[in-house]
Order: C-alpha cells, then structure tokens, then sequence
C-alpha cells in the first residue's frame, strides 16, 4: 500500500508526526518513506510493507496529510503500475523529459576512442538538433584482453564537449560504484556542461550491491539493460532495487536475450516486450538494436536489419532508443561491425519518425479519434 501526501507536506509539523505514529503502531506493518523533489514542490510517499491486506482504504485515506491511497497489486511496488494508480510516469532531467509518451534518441559511441571521434558525433547531433547520446567510458568486456574503455581520463573531454555541441544527457555505463564518484567529480571539474545517465549493464543486471549503490543516489537517473540470461520479472525487480533505494528516475532498456549462439542476430531480438514492460510498470522503455542485432546485415531492399528492429520497437511504444554510431567504424575500439555510420543519421532520423507517426496514429485509432 502507498500513501501519497499532500505536496509540500511538513515534515516538522504535528499532523504528519501524528501519521507516523498511527503507523508505527500498526501491527506486522513496517514502512518506508521516500521523498521526490520536484521542481514546483516535494511529493512525500510512504509505502507500507507487510500485512497490509486487512487495512482498509477509507481508514488509510482520513490519516492526517495522507492525499491518495494506492493498494499495490503487483510486486513492484515503487515502480509498478497498479489499480487507480494515477502517479505519474514522467521525469525531468537536465531539462529533458522521459516518459512513457514520448522518444528520446541516443544516438553515439559504443565506446569512447579520442577525442576527435567524439566531437565529430556529437557536432553531427547538433546538427541534426538532438540533445542526447551515448558515451561508453567503462566497457565491460568478455575478453579481459580487449580494450577495457579509457575509463575516467576520457571523462573531462566527453563532458566538456558535450557543453559545446548541447548535449545534456550522456548515457554512460558504469561497472562499479566508484564510478559514479568519478563521472560527478569530472563533471563538477569541468562546470557541469552536461549530464549523465548511468547505465547498468547487461552483465550486471543483478550486481545487487550496484544497484544499491546507483539507487542511494538522485542525481542521475538510471538504464536498466535487461538481465540476457534470466527472466523478465528478475530483471525487472532489479529496476525495483533501485528505487526501493530511492531513486525512481530509471529507464528499462531491451537489448534482446541470449538463445541460439547468436545466429542470425547476437541476441534474440525482444522488442516485442515494449508493451509488456509499459503494462507492469510506469518506467518508460528503451531499445537497443545494436546490442541485440549486432552486425550491419540488411534485407534484399538494402534496409539493415538493425533498422528493421528500430522501427518494430518505436511502432510498439518505446520511448528511447539507444544505438551505436561512429564516425569510422573500422576504427572502433568496440563493437565497430555493428555501428551505423555518421553519414546515415539523417537517414535513421527519417526512418524513426515515420515509425513514431506509425505508433502515434496507431494510438489515436485505438482511442477513437482522428
Ligand atoms: C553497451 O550498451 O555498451 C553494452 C555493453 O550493452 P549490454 O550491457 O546490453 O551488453
Ligand atoms: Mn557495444
């Protein structure tokens, strides 16, 4: 169960003191409290954990500075979207909105190489007005003799020229905790001409302390790739750790599942599960083609199949799409084969947007109007 105050609630004052101590005394109820500072005012929700089925709406709804009252129908909690649960899904980030409405492209490097790589892509995003990418500084690698990601020495260059070209979200893996640490010094060195979201990696879906770590903390919001080896709702209770901890400003991403040896594509495609994950929760949804289709093999017509999955998932609902570019990709340090070349962003940019009038009109014909 959730209770939902009254905005701008007081924390010092005696009713919401006299709410914590009706609950203190219920009995096998314990309760979490968390708190969302927005830009217009502070949401308080406290989410009550336990026996909970025998307490009774109207009872929950008349406590001092309780609002609304949500009875959590699925498992998660904090995330998930339940019966008459009317709590929005949208957020706000270094003046971008995600949401389950809207797409954001992010577009760039699997992982950084030099610094001329990177103002070459981000350059050709402004160009082309876009305000986010993708900027590998930590790469997890099956190989431990391949190129590892020049880590936080790249850091100042990517942010400071992301404040030139206008990018203000940097999707950006991390591997460990110290990482975040890291991007927030570099960017507070180089006057926060940017932003980060950190991205969680397949391979550490479940790297439980990490997500604890990433969930402790507001300032950036979070990519959750799905686990490729375990099930969806395992994956999806990871998002749950990370904003059980507190941070609820994450984005669940598909990057196709791991089956048949990576024949025809590296992984299973899974864009089909778009409205899957738009269904059990509020986190919008983003796609990965690069990661799950993995190489620059294209249909008789000449259309690679990496845009084929890019419009199957942007027709489905999704709300971001995260895809490997680079300006030489037979110099990529990391996963080149697979990256779309610099001279096709405006194609990719044609192609998205006659997927996203697909999907826009299949939502106005669903819902009657014209
Ligand atoms: C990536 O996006 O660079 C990446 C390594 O993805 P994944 O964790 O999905 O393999
Ligand atoms: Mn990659």
């Amino acid at each position: 169960m959730i209770l939902i105050l009254q905005p701008d609630t007081d924390l010092d004052s005696a009713e919401y003191r006299q709410l914590l101590d009706h609950l203190d005394r219920l009995p096998g109820v314990r309760y979490r409290i968390h708190h969302e500072q927005g830009e217009q005012q502070r949401l308080t929700e406290i989410y009550l954990i336990g026996d909970t089925a025998r307490l009774s709406l109207a009872d929950m709804q008349s406590l001092p500075t309780v609002e609304r009252v949500v009875r959590v129908s699925r498992e998660y909690r904090v995330l998930g979207r339940h019966q008459n649960d009317d709590r929005p899904s949208a957020f706000d980030y270094n003046g971008v909105t995600f949401s389950q409405d809207n797409l954001n492209l992010f577009p760039g490097l699997c992982a950084v190489d030099n610094p001329r790589h990177v103002e070459l892509m981000m350059q050709a995003l402004q160009q082309h007005g876009l305000v986010c990418t993708r900027m590998g500084a930590y790469k997890p690698r099956t190989n431990p003799y391949s190129f590892q990601g020049h880590g936080k020495s790249c850091l100042p260059y990517v942010f400071e020229l992301a404040g030139k070209y206008g990018i203000k979200v940097i999707a950006m893996e991390i591997t460990h905790d110290v990482h975040i640490e890291e991007i927030r010094q570099a960017l507070e060195q180089t006057g926060n001409p940017t932003g980060v979201m950190l991205q969680i990696g397949t391979r550490n879906t479940q790297n439980f302390e990490l997500l604890k770590a990433v969930g402790r903390q507001q300032q950036f919001p979070v990519l959750l790739k799905r686990g490729f080896g375990i099930t969806l709702e395992e994956s999806l209770n990871a998002a749950e750790y990370l904003a059980s901890e507190g941070n609820r400003k994450v984005i669940f991403a598909l990057r196709g599942m791991k089956t048949n040896m990576g024949d025809p594509h590296r992984n299973f495609v899974d864009f089909a599960h778009v409205p899957v994950i738009k269904r059990l929760t509020r986190m919008p949804v983003c796609i990965d083609p690069s990661h799950s289709v993995g190489s620059r093999a294209a249909d008789p017509d000449g259309i690679l199949d990496l845009m084929h999955v890019t419009a199957q998932g942007i027709v489905a609902g999704a709300n971001m799409v995260l895809i490997d570019f680079h300006p030489d990709p037979a110099k990529a340090l990391v996963d080149g084969p697979q990256a779309m070349r610099l001279q096709e962003l405006p194609y990719f940019l044609d192609d998205v947007a006659i997927a996203r009038e697909a999907y826009e009109k299949r939502r106005r014909l669903i819902r009657g109007e014209n």
